[in-house]
């Protein structure tokens, strides 16, 4: 039987993660509705251009570090907590300030999510082994 589930590891934010730069994860995961990207900005560093897409939405949140985040004529501070959504037109740039910017990208198709946790969870009768 096909597992319900995927499993990977980018290893610790700070250490493996700071190596690598990015993790794109949904081609590792099999990802159908979203893809995920894992990434970490070394301070000072900045992704070197500005990028818009076409149908997707996205979604920044940042783990650890500071920076800046630009989104059309504006540019705001960010830090460990902030969470940024960007509509597909909207040209956004990304830039690690003073620490390194560990942060998490998920982009979906504008507009495709029809219904959410609330009227999609199903209580199972299924019970985990710390029950
Ligand atoms: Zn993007």
């Amino acid at each position: 039987m096909e597992k319900n589930y995927s499993l990977m590891s980018v290893g610790t934010f700070k250490g493996d993660l700071a190596e690598k730069g990015r993790v794109m994860a949904g081609t590792e995961l099999g990802l159908t509705g979203c893809e995920v990207s894992l990434n970490c900005t070394p301070a000072g560093r900045f992704t070197p251009f500005v990028h818009t897409h076409k149908l997707n939405e996205e979604v920044y949140i940042v783990i650890s570090g500071n920076g800046k985040f630009m989104v059309d004529d504006d540019e705001f501070a960010i830090q460990e907590g902030s969470v940024i959504r960007v509509a597909p037109a909207g040209k956004r740039a990304i830039k690690a300030e003073e620490e390194d910017l560990t942060y998490i990208c998920i982009q979906s198709q504008a507009g495709s999510l029809t219904q959410a946790t609330n009227d999609d969870g199903v209580i199972s009768d299924a019970k985990a082994s710390w029950m």
